[in-house]
């Protein structure tokens, strides 16, 4: 059956009954626990919802018998309203605002460099880069990166020209930005010159960069990060310089007096207070709207409201300088923590300084607590890419401590340790 024979809704309604003569009793819905793996699932990518409609195509293959071989309509409803089961309505609200919001950039803005909004790897990174990602292991990895701090790795990775044409399609984004007037959300509190590559149509080119580029390599060197299991991106370009993002250089303030500054806790809730969505009569059958696929980080928030500041948003974080003439804005790293622990003393070992170079990287764990100095001289530009684990997160909730891989945990679990062995040698002592 072709996708224009159904009349699917937009929003169906979260409970009824009623479909096509048939009573379906909404609030018993039930899947089952094994797929029907001969079954073919319906196409849904022409579905605007809240859910990713790959949710739907997955999910269709655990419907109970008697509702498998029901109309496209009703498995819709009844899959839907086991997802509503699962997913808080201020998530959801939140991520259709998102979903609209990008819409209508996408809509609207007409790219500049269209071949860079789908990956094409022999034109992005270096020959010796995609021979390494090629090769796809630890050693080809370590035989182009440096590791100059425990976990942190360093490497060249870009093309100057493909560098040059995502700095002028991010200049050409931003004119476009001033000349409509609207007001669009910027990647974090710390960002006012920056944007969020997702939102004007450069997600399904990052689904790539994550999937393909990565998640190799996070895959060898992040595995107790949820390296294996990357599934959701934020990507952005930022802009440093003299009349551009320099407030960084504030944040030293804390590093100097002993508490450490992490950018994620800035990031998190840190978007506009209000909606930048002002006007939600999108044209939906354009194309353009296959664009928009699963949203990327649900705690990015277009709305004020409570948050945890101490959740660190990422697992992975790639850094790459794309250029322009700069001097200072060196990144400083001390140490990885968990939530707990971020604002505890970087031990000597665990600081590190890094300076950019243009078409390099620096790959590092997402709870490597880190800032940037200010940049002195000129303006530079960064691509970002925050990568998160939904697993890692799920099963993270399930423990207490993460001394495998927080230097205070560690270290707060060998003074358990000594101060336990230090109890038995006196205990025997006194048996003697
Ligand atoms: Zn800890």
């Amino acid at each position: 059956m072709s996708q224009n024979q159904h009349s699917v809704p937009q929003q169906p309604r979260p409970s009824g009954g009623h479909v096509t003569g048939r009573v379906v009793n909404l609030n018993s819905d039930r899947l089952c626990v094994s797929p029907k793996r001969d079954h073919k699932s319906e196409n849904y990518e022409d579905l605007q919802m809240e859910f990713n409609p790959h949710v739907f195509g997955s999910l269709e293959q655990y419907l109970p018998p008697h509702v498998l071989n029901l109309s496209r309509e009703v498995k819709v409803r009844y899959m839907r309203n086991i997802l509503l089961r699962y997913f808080p309505e201020n998530d959801r609200n939140r991520i259709q605002k998102l979903r609209e919001y990008r819409l209508k950039i996408i809509l609207n803005y007409p790219p500049l460099h269209r071949e860079i909004y789908t990956m094409d790897a022999e034109n992005f990174f270096t020959p010796s880069f995609l021979r390494a990602i090629k090769e796809n292991t630890e050693a080809s990895f370590r035989s182009i990166m440096a590791e100059p701090s425990t976990g942190i790795y360093t490497f060249e990775m870009l093309q100057p020209q493909f560098c040059k044409k995502l700095m002028s399609e991010v200049d050409s984004f931003e004119r476009w930005v001033r000349g409509t007037k609207l007001r669009i959300m910027r990647p974090s509190a710390m960002n006012k010159h920056g944007v969020v590559l997702e939102d004007f149509g450069l997600e399904t080119m990052l689904d790539r960069f994550m999937s393909d580029i990565i998640h190799p390599i996070s895959r060898v060197f992040y595995s107790e990060f949820g390296g294996s299991s990357l599934d959701s991106h934020h990507g952005f370009v930022v802009e440093y310089g003299i009349s551009k993002d320099v407030e960084l250089g504030r944040f030293l303030q804390l590093v100097e007096f002993g508490r450490c500054f992490v950018d994620a806790i800035s990031w998190i809730g840190s978007q506009n207070c209000s909606s930048p969505v002002s006007n939600s009569n999108i044209n939906q059958s354009d194309q353009n709207k296959r664009n928009l696929s699963s949203v990327a980080f649900l705690g990015r928030r277009t709305k004020c409201e409570p948050q945890n500041s101490s959740e660190i948003n990422r697992e992975v974080s790639l850094n790459v300088c794309l250029g322009k003439e700069f001097s200072g804005g060196e990144v400083f790293f001390q140490g990885v923590r968990c939530e707990e622990h971020v604002l505890s003393i970087a031990q000597p070992g665990e600081i590190f300084n890094y300076s950019h170079v243009p078409g390099h990287a620096i790959l590092h764990p997402g709870r490597q607590r880190h800032g940037a100095r200010p940049t002195t001289s000129g303006n530079r530009m960064n691509l970002i890419i925050w990568c998160r684990s939904s697993t890692f997160r799920e099963l993270k909730k399930y423990q207490r401590d993460f001394p495998s891989w927080c230097g205070e945990c560690k270290r707060k679990k060998e003074r358990a340790r000594l101060s336990l062995m230090v109890s038995q040698q006196e205990l025997l002592k006194r048996e003697i």
